[in-house]
């Protein structure tokens, strides 16, 4: 098996909310991303997620907590050393149009990154340079000098994997990369990902609220709850046998084509608590229609269920 690339420590991050208040966005988690793997982590809109990966690759700073890059500390690296990790770790945004300058051309979009981190040397190296990664990504070399509104959503988000995998990282965190997109280009997106990770040896972090989009892409997923993770596994085992109650509801909640197997999950589950005050004991207990008394008083901690780490009471009991 492949050694650990990434990982978190017990992470945390609180965003101040006014009046002493805070939004706790992350809450204690721990994970690890493999060389070449594909880590999903999904969970519904506000779960903290984003605000995870960000951490993960270093644009924000945790309120606790450590990032490992090849077993190293960030918060122990020199400066040469962070900025070597910097080139390591790579994103890939939602919108990839407000993520373009739309003032500059294609050329310069992908040339950006190579100029910076002085890959190629002089201006031809780099144009030959971008029309390869160009080529990569499915985007006609005859575009070169066009400008990010002349593209399809499709050939955008495209153009923003150029631009992430022009430097050779080892990881790249792909924040809900194909959520604005039509699902046929949906699809193509998420082929060109698992091409590229099978051609450069890449590792994702691969962020989503589309259970079905993570389930196509990732070896394991975590699933994710008013900031923190609440079941993660092998991506066959937590979809065939998910244990906790949330991802049940989001197996559940994801449209059937067959009106029979239709469910009104999605209705049942309301809306999430909230970050500033988060319910006492399990995160999930407001929507949960299996808490006990138990479930207010206890926070259940990750534990491994059968082939997956579950953090409930129940099923604990139950195994
Ligand atoms: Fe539901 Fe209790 Fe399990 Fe939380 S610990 S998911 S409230 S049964």
């Amino acid at each position: 098996m492949s050694g650990v690339l990434l990982e978190a420590r017990n992470l945390s991050k609180d965003f101040p909310a006014g009046r002493k208040r805070f939004v706790h966005a992350v809450a204690g988690v721990s994970l690890q991303i493999r060389e070449g793997e594909t880590l999903g982590i999904v969970g519904e809109s506000g779960c903290g997620k984003s605000t995870l990966g960000r951490i993960m690759i270093g644009l924000i700073e945790p309120s606790s907590g450590d990032v490992l890059f090849r077993g190293k500390a960030f918060a122990e690296m020199n400066g040469n050393e962070r900025q070597a990790c910097r080139r390591e770790l790579q994103m890939v945004f939602q919108d990839p149009y407000a993520s373009l300058n739309p003032r500059m051309t294609v050329r310069d979009l992908i040339a950006e990154p190579l100029e910076t981190w002085k890959i190629c040397s002089g201006r031809e190296e780099t144009t030959r340079r971008v029309l390869e990664l160009m080529q990569a990504v499915g985007v006609p070399g005859e575009f070169l000098h066009r400008y990010p509104h002349q593209f399809s959503g499709g050939q955008r988000q495209r153009i923003g994997i150029a631009r992430a995998i022009a430097i050779d990282p080892a990881l790249i965190v792909c924040d809900e990369p194909t959520s604005a997109l039509d699902v046929s280009v949906q699809n193509q997106i998420l082929n060109l990902l698992r091409e590229l990770q099978r051609k450069q040896h890449l590792s994702y972090l691969f962020i989503s609220h589309d259970i079905s989009v993570v389930r196509h892409i990732s070896d394991r997923v975590a699933v994710m709850f008013l900031g923190k993770i609440c079941e993660t596994g092998p991506t066959e085992e937590l979809f065939r046998h998910p244990r906790h109650p949330y991802t049940r509801f989001l197996l559940e909640a994801v449209p059937q084509p067959d009106p029979r197997r239709r469910t009104q999950a999605a209705l049942l589950l309301g809306d999430p608590p909230s970050a500033i005050q988060p319910p006492s004991g399990c995160p999930f207990r407001t929507r949960c229609p299996y808490a006990t008394d138990r479930c207010a008083g206890e926070e259940p901690r990750l534990q491994k269920t059968g082939g997956t780490e579950t953090a409930c009471h129940m099923t604990y009991e139950s195994t």
